[in-house]
């Protein structure tokens, strides 16, 4: 990725959108909108001091929303090119009308810029390379799996935020109850706070307890005074905060990381009521998963439920017994019927082995939820721009003996935009495309260099 930041030849055009396509092959016309950052992509450093002093915070959606970044941000921190953009929506002066202009203030380099606007791009190409990959299915449509009502039922992504160093819980496989719990006492604690300093300024002004106040208030002898009735409210509400928060401090400070976790395969894909193709990598994620959530504690035990495991590709059976082996994986052929949840905010899963042709349950710390490769919410949109034809599972249609050629001389599709495919196979199918691309471009060239002599 650095190397293509880098590339005298490649110009990236990041934070834009393909508006208009026209022309043909070796000669298409393209209208791409620019959006604005709100941020001069050649004045700003990316040194980060903006979103250290902005002060509105904001659902991380790189995190998976699982985490909170500031409303100045980069969307991941490898992120190419490395600056900073301002989100419109969560920002207080551009989004709610507000004054602040404090990133403004702090930039150095003077790179905040309030007033831009989005830009437009012409471009003139030969050929056009189709490589946005792909969206995750929504595990919410599946009532039975829990998803979104069951605190510890997440999706592979979550799990993959949730097991980086770099993610909202530094690698710890903190369990999402916890941390809402931790978030809610977080809350509470702040206004518990605000309460304290106000009832102990009343207090001193005053020359009276709280207590006292309360049972003025009580007794009928301060029907009139709004001041002491506000002032008897919030020592009340002091006093339920205190109550609520003790054994919620003591429930979070008893809270472990997830040691027992459970896989559930095929989410989505090979289910003829959503998709019916295979989605490919989701066997190979869950075992990556279970094998690093292992090397990072190895109490840390995994059961991965698959109708059957699809170790396709050169070491994969190897890398699946070795997780067996070595990393607290348990296979089981069975697929899973219901995901409930037990007082302890702990996922039961109900399935039924097929070894041992029993309904069984078992009860896991999380569950970690294998969802389908569907295409992007933008498939359809961009395929009527390029004029391109999609196939029966909604991704972008290539021809079988020509398998990058999309429907449409001189465009091409490689990765997750044709189908579901791993990272080699993307990366294999991306060189090819760019080999495809300079087949076309090239003789356009040639013909052009001639028609200018
Ligand atoms: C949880 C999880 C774990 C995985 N782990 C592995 C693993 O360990 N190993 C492995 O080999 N594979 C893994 N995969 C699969 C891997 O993510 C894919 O194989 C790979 O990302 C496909 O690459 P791609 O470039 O085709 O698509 P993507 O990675 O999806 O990239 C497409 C890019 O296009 C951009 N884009 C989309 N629409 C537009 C548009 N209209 N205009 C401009 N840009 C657009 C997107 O923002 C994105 O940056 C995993 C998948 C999941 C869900």
């Amino acid at each position: 990725m650095l190397d293509v930041g880098r590339h005298p030849r490649i110009n990236l055009l990041a934070y834009s959108e393909v508006e208009n396509v026209s022309g043909d092959a070796g000669n298409f016309r393209v209208k791409v909108r620019k959006k604005a950052r709100f941020v001069n992509e050649d004045l700003c450093t990316g040194c980060g001091t903006c979103a250290e002093k902005c002060p509105t915070m904001t659902v991380d959606v790189f995190n998976a929303e699982l985490g909170s970044r500031k409303a100045i941000y980069k969307y991941f921190p490898q992120g190419i090119p490395s600056i900073y953009t301002i989100d419109k929506d969560a920002c207080r002066q551009l989004g709610q009308g507000k004054k602040c202009g404090i990133c403004a203030k702090v930039c150095q380099a003077k790179a905040v810029d309030f007033e831009q606007n989005d830009g437009e791009i012409q471009l003139h190409v030969g050929a056009i390379v189709v490589a946005t990959g792909y969206d995750v299915f929504d595990p919410s449509v599946i009532p039975e799996h829990g998803y979104g009502r069951i605190a510890n039922v997440v999706t592979a992504l979550e799990f993959e935020r949730l097991l980086s160093a770099s993610g909202p819980t530094a690698g710890h496989l903190d369990r999402p109850s916890d941390m809402a719990l931790e978030k809610e006492i977080d809350d509470l604690e702040k206004e518990h706070k605000k309460l304290s300093r106000q009832l102990k300024q009343l207090e001193e002004k005053h020359g009276k307890s709280s207590a006292q106040v309360m049972d003025l208030v009580k007794s009928g002898a301060a029907a009139a005074d709004k001041d002491l009735h506000n002032w008897a409210a919030s020592a009340e509400r002091f006093g339920e905060l205190e109550a609520r928060l003790e054994p919620m401090r003591q429930k979070i400070g008893a809270a472990q990381p997830a040691k027992k976790l459970a896989f559930i395969q095929c989410v989505g894909s090979r289910d003829f009521r959503f998709n019916k193709f295979c989605s490919s990598y989701c066997c190979m994620h869950s075992v990556k998963e279970a094998m690093i959530a292992n090397e990072h504690d190895n109490e840390v035990s995994s059961s991965i439920f698959c109708m059957d495991l699809r170790a396709v590709g050169r070491g994969f059976e190897e890398y699946k017994l070795r997780g067996g082996k070595q990393a607290n994986i348990k296979y089981v052929r069975g697929r899973v019927a219901e995901i409930t949840e037990d007082d302890a905010l702990n996922p039961v899963v109900w399935f039924e082995s097929t070894t041992s042709r029993q309904v069984l349950h078992e009860t896991f710390d999380m569950v970690v939820l294998a969802t389908a490769c569907v295409p992007t919410a933008g498939t359809p949109k961009l395929a009527e721009l390029l004029g391109i034809e999609l196939d029966s599972n909604g991704f972008f249609k290539t021809d079988p003996l020509a398998p990058l050629n999309a429907t449409r001389d001189g465009i091409f599709v490689c990765g997750c935009a044709q189908g579901p495919m791993d990272i080699p196979e993307s990366v294999a199918q991306a060189s090819s495309a760019a080999a495809r691309a300079a087949e076309v471009v090239a003789p356009a060239r040639q013909v052009a260099a001639a028609g200018s002599q």
